[in-house]
């Protein structure tokens, strides 16, 4: 299971490392963009919002693959599967829908509800 596990975690990096590069490919361009001097008010500002969405894409690629990568290392460790917060061993099913998954369900759900130390997340979640 472990081995189908890694094909997992490997599918989702290679998923996610274009889609990096992609983001930096981008990041030149708007680079370039913002030191246009024609560029128009209308047209600097839908390059300001794409350069927004830009970055907040590669954060969360950038953010996805670390959690990819710490998973895999875990599961080279051995130590893949349980749950950081208490302990218990995290669901197969949800570790196949989610390889990078480091909480439990329970744990995972006091967070998003905001209890105890997840209290930050929480509020980003409302956020969304
Ligand atoms: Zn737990």
């Amino acid at each position: 299971m472990h081995d189908h596990l890694k094909s997992l975690l490997l599918d989702a990096l290679n998923a996610c490392t274009p889609r990096i590069a992609a983001a930096d490919l981008l990041d030149d361009d708007t680079e370039n963009a913002r030191l246009d001097p024609c560029a128009d008010e209308n047209e600097y500002a839908s390059r300001v919002t794409e350069m927004g969405i830009a970055l907040c894409l590669k954060a969360r690629m950038r953010e996805r693959r670390a959690q990819l990568e710490h998973a895999l290392k875990r599961l080279e460790a051995r130590d893949y599967g349980v749950c950081d917060e208490c302990g218990e061993d995290i669901a197969l099913p949800r570790l196949l829908a989610n390889p990078a998954a480091t909480l439990c369900v329970h744990c995972q759900a006091d967070r998003e509800y905001g209890r105890g130390h997840g209290h930050a997340q929480g509020q980003q979640l409302r956020c969304a």
